[in-house]
Order: structure tokens, then C-alpha cells, then sequence
């Protein structure tokens, strides 16, 4: 034998349900267990409450519902078929009107006429499935669950159930279908009830045991059991096989795919439970069984239960004193009240405990009650209430012996800020839980999610790119280009997820496209990501203005790195500077700025690693200015101005070329490079001569060429004795053969580092400009953090 169970989706595809039956009928004989049409139970209660509320529209709803099930006949069955089918339909539905006008005519809706009405549904359904078997020509029996099943107070009393189940089964041998409603049972007394919302799945269980059945297949509209609610973490994965303990776990904690009573009856017997998904039939969905194969992965999946309070009992009389914690336990459970979560020990003077909030009246009558005395005393204070809280869960076999899960779950929480009111493990060894406002149990849930089971290979970079000029846009380019060979190389994988420029930002967790920037949102870019504060991310300044550099503390604090090409944050006064890069050190947070000088010239990389060492810097020679040396390089028999433009158009030259030609580049990028190698250089400190005005310049070269030397714009940074402040001093300069500065062309960036160590001095060359070199240092620089 084998029971195929199929929920309220399912039930409202029949045509599925036909095919996966009849298939499944070529293998072995079959109890075919359904749910109610989908909506159908919420309807039926909405119903009920409506009639005992004395609101007449519960009989438009009635209709409404009447109409659902008269599409599903009409649908289903040919017109001579209809008239039977339709005729039983019928009757059940008078019966059902009769009930509810009886509530109506009551006011009152008990838990037994409630239990009546909502059993219906399962009639219907599997009423007309039978009829539909039965027109198809498979011979198939309809067993009424309502005989078979029996509860006594609300508790199903198996032994009977499965005599019953067996009975009813053996006698009927030459029977290869049996339809059976879910859900539904009788009580001794012989009153309609039932098992519990979801019920449906005990059902099948239950009689699987009775029959001995090989197998327990749940169909259902998701592939299996996954790691989480695939409506609310869309990367959750199926898991393919799970003890029937973890599985019992995630459904107890809210993996409403399985009801959590469904799966103790058949732990003893070993039947397997297999969850399938009625619209992917081919797909292996999830085996439920006693010893699944071993898995290297010990943590399964994340659930969730909601509508949680939380009661706490407070007061100085509980400390030290034993017995507070038995008596509030058998005062709640006198009330009938169920203890879902204990989350602190009960030795300390507050205790506190997670309770349906269904509940929370009723705890609180019953503790104040018990306490009475001691709260008369002031040495207890009245139970304190606080309800909106949701329980999510971190289940896995042996969870507790995975080192570590506990501390990387609150670390997930926190780094999205997501407050924790309280811990629980322990409890079992398979869970670790903790409780989130409700509110932010969906966030939470896909921040645990992606912490324990989203993590690919590769570590997603996110980027945060401020500033959409012609650095900005190369930038995003070569990652495009350049994105699997960098994941491949580093394993990482950058994922551009804001863009701004001066007026309008885009951020989308799951990428932006830069096309769209026009459409963005008006406002401020890093107000909205220090709200955002995302793991594993970098804000990248491209921009050359003032307010980024301001903001970066507050990045950094909410978590951010920053990789920066903006020259402004770094060369304003010493103090702000060394604050700043304070700050970054002392939140563990990376901060680059290679590219401020020389572009992707390892220029700042080399003094700060011979600064680190020890070793004495002595001078430093450097021409700093791409587009100064291209014009050095490029002046004579060209026409100045015009050089200047073909420079600003090649992206050589900062936004406004004024701020190259007056020399403040170049000083800008001298401050920074003093600063790395340690000496805490002040604007002031710097002689610095603007870039001549053409008749001086034509002068000066007319003058470096009789004298076979070449004009270079150079910064000249030399240390003096000891700690003596250097001098430095920015200007043109003739330079002859012999130096390293004179050889360079176009663009060309060079430093002359002469230290200690290196005499002979450090040359780094190469070129210093240009958005496509920029763009490659900070790409360099994001792969560094
Ligand atoms: P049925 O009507 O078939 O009994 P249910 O609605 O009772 O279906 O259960 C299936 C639903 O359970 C899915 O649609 C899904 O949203 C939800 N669910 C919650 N947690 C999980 C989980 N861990 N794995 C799969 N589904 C889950
Ligand atoms: N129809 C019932 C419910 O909606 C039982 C079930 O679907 O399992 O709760
Ligand atoms: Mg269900």
C-alpha cells in the first residue's frame, strides 16, 4: 500500500492530482488523502464567524464558495456525469447552511460547531474526486475520515484510529483506490472534529501506519522541504534528505510544508514520507527517513513562528529563592498554556518565556494569580506582557557541536542591524532560536539564509560607486569585462549595487544598471546607504568633490569600506586627514586611496611599505601631473590652449583643468604622498609655482633646450636631518639626461624615491593618467580589501 496526500493547491489542479495517481496506481494500491480546495478552510471559518456575528453576508459567501466547487464539477465531469455529483454536492452544502443558520440563530459559535463547519471542505473535495475517479473508470472507494479517525479530548487516539483504518482497508481487498478526507475525524462522543489546521498530513500518516503502507508521499506546491520559506528567501534550496527528528524540528518551528504532528506515528514503523511537488512531478523532492545518508553540511534550514509574546516575570524575591519557575510552569500549564521557548535560565532574577500570543491573556491572569502573594509584597512585579515578536529557528542535526553557529547567526543579525530580544539553544540539540519583531523576522531570516546556506564558492563584493564621470564609467566597464576573470582568480564577485552622480543614486541589492541613473532617486546617496549598512561592501569615491571625504566616518560605522580616487578627503588639513584614516583603522575597516596619486602607480603601496619597514626616506623626485607632463612633453609647435583641451578631452585633466594648471593637483598629491610616508605635511609647508602662462613657458623651453635639458613639473620632497620638517616645493623644473624625470613622455607619472635602503633611488614609472589607468588602480585597490 501507499498513501499519496495532496494539499489545498494541489486539490485545486485536479488534472494533476489524476495523472500522478494514476501513475502511481501502475505500483501498488493507494489511499489517496486530500485537503480542501485551497482558501476553502479560511472561507468556511470566515463563515462561521460571520453567522455567529449575526452578519447575513455569510450567506453571499456561502454562494461564492458554492460557485468554487461548481466550476471545479463542471470542469471535471461530462454533463451525464454532473447531475449525480452535483445532487451530493448539494446536500452537503444544505447541511452546511443549516449549521450556519443554527449559529446565526445561536450568536454563538462553539469550538464544535466551528470543528463541523470547517469540516466540510474535505467532503467536498474529495467527494467530487471520487465522482471524477469513478467517471474515469478506476474503480476507487471514498472511506469517511470521520468514522475512521477519532480524537479524544482533541487528541487523536491512534490505537482506535488504526483498527479502524485497518478494518475499514481489509475489507475491502479488491479495492486498488481509497479517497480520504484530511483533516477530519470524529471525537468519542461521535462529534465532528479535527486535527488541526494543516491537518491534513496526519492524516495521511496516521493511516499509513494503519495499513503498514510502504510509503507516505505529501504533494504539494513546492519541491519539497527546503532550507526556508521559498516565498520569503527566493535562494532557498531543496533539501534532499533529512532525518525524520530535523524534519519534525524545522515543521515545530513553522515549515508549514509538513504538519509537525504528521511525522511521530511513522518514526516507529520507518515509513518513509516523501514531499513532492505536485507541478514538478519528475523532481526528487525531499525523503524524510530515520538514517538519512550522512551529510557533510550539519545545519538543514531556518523556520519561523509568529505571533509570538513574551512574558517575563521580574522581582527581587526570585533570587535565590527556588521554586518560581515550577510553580509560574504549572500555573501556565494549569491554563493550558503552551511553552514554546524558555530564553533565560531561571536562577537570575528575571525569567522569561515565548508563549503564543493567542495566549498572553491567559498567562497573564494565571501568573498573576499564583503570584498574587508576592506581588502584594513588591517582591514580584505583574507579569509583563510584550507581544509582535516571531521566533526564528536555526535547525541542523547536532547544531549545537557546529562551532561556531551560534556566534555567526547574531554576527549576520547585527552586521544588517537587526536587533535580537532574546537567545535560546540548548533547548534541543538540534536548534538555535532567537526572537526578532515580527517585523523583522523576514530580514532576518534571509540574513541567516545567506549566511549559512547562500554561500557560493565566491564571495560576493558589493560596490557602491559614487560619482558616474569618465573614472566612474571605466570603472564599471572593466569590471563588466573583467568580472569572471576576477572571480575566477580571486573569488570574488563584484557586484555594482549603487550608482550616483551630483543629483540622482540607484541601489539595488541585486545590481543596478547605470542606464538608469537619469530615473533615480533624487536624494542623498550616503544617507540612504548608512541606512542600508550591507555586509561585505565598499563605497568607491570617484567623485573630485568635497562632501564624500565628510561622509566616510559615518560609512565607516555603518560598516562600509571605502576605495577612493577622490584627491579632497586626503589633502585637507593633517588633522583630518589622520582622523580619518584613524577612524577607518579603528573600525577594522579598509580604506584605499592609491590612485589619488600617480593613478594606478604603485607610488603610495611603495612608501607606505618602507615607511612600515623602518627604512629612512630621504627625498622624493616625482612628476605627479599626467596632464602637466603631456603638456611639457607636447608644447613645442603646438598651440597651447588647444593642448590644454586635447588633454581635458582625453580625461587626462581633473574636471576643471584651472586646478592642474595652478599647480594644486600636483600639491594636493604631494600632501597625500608625504602623509603615507609618515610625515604629517600641512598646504603651508609647500613652496609651490603655478604651471607658467605661455610666454613664460615658451621662455623656459626655449631656455632647457639650448641647454640640452627638458621642462618637468616636479615635486620635490626632501627630508632634512632627523625630524627636521622637509622641504618641498612644486614647480617647473629643467632637468638633464641624467635623471629618471627626463626621459618621460605623454602621460608618464614617475617618483624618484631615494631612502636609507635605497640610495640608488626607487623609480616608479609609467603612465599616471587617464580614466582607464585611474580606473584600473581602484579596481586594484577593491580587490585589496
Ligand atoms: P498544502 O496545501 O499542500 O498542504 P501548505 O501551504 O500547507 O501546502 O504548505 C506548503 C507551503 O509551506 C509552501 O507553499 C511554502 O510557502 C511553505 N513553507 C514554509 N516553510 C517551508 C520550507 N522550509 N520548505 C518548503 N515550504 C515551506
Ligand atoms: N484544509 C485544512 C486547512 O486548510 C487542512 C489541510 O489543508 O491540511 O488547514
Ligand atoms: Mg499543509
Amino acid at each position: 500500500m501507499q498513501v499519496l496526500k495532496f494539499g489545498g493547491t494541489s486539490v485545486a489542479s485536479p488534472e494533476r492530482i489524476i495523472d500522478i495517481v494514476r501513475t502511481s496506481l501502475g505500483r501498488d494500491r493507494t489511499i489517496l488523502v486530500c485537503s480542501a480546495i485551497s482558501g476553502c478552510t479560511d472561507t468556511l471559518i470566515r463563515l462561521g464567524r460571520l453567522a455567529s456575528a449575526r452578519d447575513e453576508s455569510y450567506l453571499a459567501g456561502l454562494e461564492g464558495l458554492y460557485d468554487r466547487h461548481r466550476q471545479m464539477m463542471e470542469g471535471l465531469l461530462s454533463a451525464d456525469r454532473l447531475p449525480e455529483i452535483r445532487a451530493e454536492i448539494d446536500g452537503l452544502f444544505d447541511s452546511l447552511r443549516g449549521i450556519l443558520h443554527g449559529v446565526f440563530l445561536l450568536g454563538e459559535l462553539s469550538p464544535a460547531s466551528l470543528d463541523a463547519v470547517q469540516s466540510y471542505g474535505e467532503l467536498f473535495s474529495t467527494k467530487i474526486l471520487t465522482a471524477k475517479f469513478t467517471a474515469l473508470g478506476i474503480p476507487c472507494r471514498w472511506l469517511d475520515s470521520r468514522e475512521l479517525v477519532k480524537t479524544r479530548d482533541g487528541v487523536v487516539d491512534t490505537a482506535l484510529t488504526y483498527a479502524n483504518v485497518a478494518a475499514a482497508v481489509d475489507s475491502q481487498p479488491h479495492t486498488s483506490l481509497f479517497i480520504v478526507p484530511g483533516f477530519i475525524a470524529s471525537d468519542v462522543q461521535g462529534r465532528v472534529s479535527t486535527l488541526g489546521r494543516g491537518g491534513s498530513d496526519y492524516t495521511a500518516s496516521l493511516v499509513a501506519v494503519a495499513v503498514s503502507a510502504r510509503l507516505v508521499e505529501i504533494w504539494t506546491d513546492v519541491p519539497g522541504i527546503m532550507t526556508s520559506n521559498p516565498k520569503t528567501v527566493p535562494t532557498a534550496r531543496t533539501i534532499r534528505n533529512i532525518s525524520y527528528r530535523a524534519a519534525q524540528e524545522l515543521s515545530h518551528f513553522g515549515a508549514k510544508v509538513i504538519f509537525p504532528p504528521t511525522i511521530q506515528p511513522v518514526i516507529n514503523e520507518g515509513i518513509p514520507i516523501y514531499v513532492k511537488d505536485t507541478f514538478d512531478p519528475d523532481d526528487p523532492g525531499t525523503l524524510v527517513e530515520k538514517n538519512p545518508p550522512r551529510r557533510e553540511e550539519a545545519l538543514l534550514g531556518i523556520a519561523n513562528s509568529d505571533k509570538i509574546a513574551l512574558i517575563s516575570l521580574e522581582g527581587s524575591g526570585m533570587v535565590g529563592i527556588p521554586g518560581f519557575s515550577s510553580r509560574l510552569f504549572d500555573a501556565l500549564t494549569r491554563a493550558g498554556i503552551n511553552i514554546i521557548l524558555i530564553t533565560q535560565a531561571s536562577s537570575v532574577h528575571t525569567m522569561c518565556i515565548a508563549i503564543a500570543e493567542a495566549d498572553a491573556p491567559a498567562a497573564k491572569r494565571a501568573a498573576d494569580t499564583c503570584f498574587a502573594y508576592e506581588i502584594s509584597l513588591g517582591k514580584l512585579q505583574p507579569l509583563k506582557v510584550e507581544t509582535g515578536f516571531s521566533i526564528v529557528c536555526l535547525v541542523g542535526d547536532d547544531i549545537l557541536g557546529h562551532s561556531g553557529a551560534t556566534g555567526r547567526m547574531l554576527a549576520a543579525l547585527g552586521a544588517r542591524g537587526i536587533p535580537v530580544r532574546a537567545t535560546a539553544q540548548g533547548s534541543s540539540e538540534r536548534n538555535i532560536s532567537v526572537i526578532v519583531a515580527s517585523d523583522k523576522a523576514d530580514e532576518a531570516i534571509r540574513a541567516i539564509h545567506g549566511e549559512f546556506f547562500d554561500r557560493s564558492p565566491l564571495q560576493t563584493v558589493n560596490l557602491f560607486v559614487a560619482g558616474y564621470g569618465t573614472v566612474g564609467k571605466a570603472l564599471i566597464r572593466m569590471i563588466r569585462e573583467n568580472h569572471d576573470v576576477i572571480a575566477r582568480r580571486t573569488g570574488k564577485d563584484l557586484r555594482i549595487c549603487g550608482l550616483a552622480n551630483s543629483r540622482r543614486y540607484l541601489i539595488d541589492m541585486e545590481g543596478v544598471a547605470p542606464d538608469q541613473l537619469p530615473e533615480g532617486v533624487a536624494g542623498s546617496f550616503f544617507d540612504a546607504l548608512a541606512d542600508l549598512s550591507p555586509a561585505d561592501s565598499i563605497v568607491v569615491d570617484c567623485t573630485a568633490s568635497e562632501e564624500p571625504g565628510l561622509r566616510y566616518p559615518q560609512l565607516f560605522k555603518a560598516g562600509f569600506s571605502v576605495v577612493a580616487c577622490n584627491k579632497i578627503p586626503f589633502s585637507g588639513n593633517y588633522e583630518n586627514y589622520a582622523a580619518l584614516t584613524a577612524a577607518a583603522a579603528r573600525a577594522h575597516i579598509g580604506l584605499r586611496y592609491e590612485t589619488t596619486v600617480g593613478a594606478a602607480l604603485p607610488i603610495l603601496a611603495a612608501l607606505d611599505r618602507l615607511a612600515e619597514s623602518g627604512d629612512t626616506l630621504h627625498c622624493v623626485e616625482a612628476v605627479l601631473s599626467g596632464t602637466l607632463n603631456y603638456l611639457c612633453d607636447r608644447y613645442e609647435g603646438h598651440d597651447f590652449a588647444a593642448l590644454v583641451e586635447e588633454a581635458r578631452q582625453k580625461g587626462y585633466t581633473e574636471p576643471d583643468p584651472a586646478i592642474d594648471l595652478s599647480g594644486r593637483d600636483v600639491l594636493r598629491k604631494t600632501l597625500i604622498m608625504a602623509r603615507v610616508a609618515g610625515i604629517p605635511l600641512e598646504e603651508s609647508d609647500v613652496h609651490l609655482e603655478p604651471f607658467p602662462a605661455e610666454a613664460e613657458l615658451a621662455t623656459s623651453y626655449a631656455a632647457a633646450l639650448a641647454a640640452g635639458q627638458r621642462l618637468r613639473y616636479v615635486a620635490s620632497l626632501r627630508c632634512g636631518v632627523s625630524d627636521a620638517t622637509p622641504s618641498v616645493t612644486v614647480g617647473l623644473q629643467a632637468v638633464g639626461p641624467d635623471s629618471p624625470l627626463y626621459s618621460l613622455t605623454g602621460t608618464d607619472n614617475c617618483a624618484v624615491i631615494t631612502t636609507a635602503d635605497y640610495s640608488s633611488p626607487l623609480v616608479i614609472r609609467g603612465a599616471g593618467a587617464g580614466p582607464r589607468q585611474t580606473a584600473a588602480g581602484v579596481l586594484q585597490d577593491i580587490l585589496s580589501i
